[in-house]
């Protein structure tokens, strides 16, 4: 039998490039498109000269046909906070346009349709934890709202396209996910944390560290993913580890997991920096029977080597 090709727009970054791995896994023909505005060919270097993988670097605001597909993974999008607000307009048109060019081929070929959305459609929530009903509590011109409301805007054109156009579509809302591949840089909480701890710099924790987040180790979510992926469910699913930490309480999880005798220090809470956030998982647990295995100092553990590796050089 002909072996079915995926496409995956934000191939390589850093959750489009664990999903590239486990789609091979499963037996696809893996095309990844990334304009590496965020993602890097680091992440994907390993499968360079693997002929069931391929890389067009492209930017997806504009149309693309790359032929036929049978799935279309959409992961392209800056994730970070510091990353989204160095390409605040970017983002929303990855959202936006990239959403509908990725839409489009899906379309096109008749495949299937898998995208990439966020616990960011919460906003700072009312309501925690956070259940898919939940419709959220979001600045709509603050300086998330680049990042928040093009997700929102991708959930909202691909539930218009199975409702209109019957496309076999499936959202999942990502929650804070951590592992190897993370670029130090991004500003995202855990590589700091590392990056600090490892280089006996002070951890910066922002505001008091009594917001909370929930993190999720990289292959827990990739195997969320794929389960959703084999679904027939449409409306979006939330795919994250349930169990919530202070970002004080991460931040010792670093210092014990890494030995480091760094001290913390406080710096301020960014605006608008959602006060709490943590996945419900019973639509997860009850319709994929998906549930997170590995818990944070684990996985800070499996992702030490990376980290080590990435802040000593
Ligand atoms: N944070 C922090 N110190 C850092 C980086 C982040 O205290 O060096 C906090 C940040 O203010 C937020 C949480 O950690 O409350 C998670 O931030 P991140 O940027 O990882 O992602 P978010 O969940 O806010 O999108």
């Amino acid at each position: 039998m002909k072996k079915p090709r995926a496409l995956v727009t934000g191939g390589a970054g850093f959750l489009g490039s664990h999903l590239c791995d486990a789609l091979l896994g499963e037996g696809y023909f893996v095309l990844a498109v990334d304009n590496l505005l965020t993602g890097r060919l680091a992440n994907i270097e390993h499968l360079r000269n693997d002929s069931r993988f391929e890389l067009q670097q492209f930017d997806i605001n504009q149309p693309f046909d790359f032929g036929n597909v049978d799935y279309v993974f959409h992961f392209a999008c800056p994730a970070s906070p510091v990353d989204y607000t160095a390409h605040g307009i970017a983002t929303l048109k990855v959202g936006s346009l990239g959403t509908f060019h990725a839409l489009d081929a899906a379309l096109k070929y008749g495949a299937k349709y898998f995208v990439s959305s966020t616990s960011e459609c919460y906003g700072d929530p009312m309501e925690h934890p956070q259940k898919e009903t939940y419709w959220g509590n979001v600045n709509p011109i603050g300086p998330r709202s680049v990042y928040d409301e093009s997700k929102r805007f991708t959930e909202a054109v691909t539930m218009a396209y199975h409702r209109y156009h019957q496309l076999d579509t499936r959202i999942v809302r990502i929650f804070n996910t951590y592992g190897p591949r993370m670029q130090l840089n991004d500003g995202r909480v855990i590589p700091n944390f590392m990056k600090q701890a490892l280089r006996g710099e002070d951890l910066t924790v922002y505001g008091d560290g009594s917001q909370t987040r929930s993190f999720c180790y990289v292959t827990d979510e990739i195997e969320g993913f794929l389960r959703l992926a084999k679904s027939a469910e449409h409306f979006p699913v939330n795919i994250g580890n349930p169990t919530e930490f202070t970002i004080l309480e991460c931040a010792q999880r670093v210092l014990a997991v890494t030995g480091s005798k760094s001290k913390i220090v406080r710096e301020p809470l960014p605006p608008d920096d959602p006060k709490q956030r943590r996945p419900d998982i019973t639509k997860a647990r009850t319709l994929l029977g998906w549930e997170p295995k590995i818990d944070l100092e684990t996985g800070l553990r499996f992702s030490l080597d990376y980290f080590r590796r990435a802040a000593l050089v």
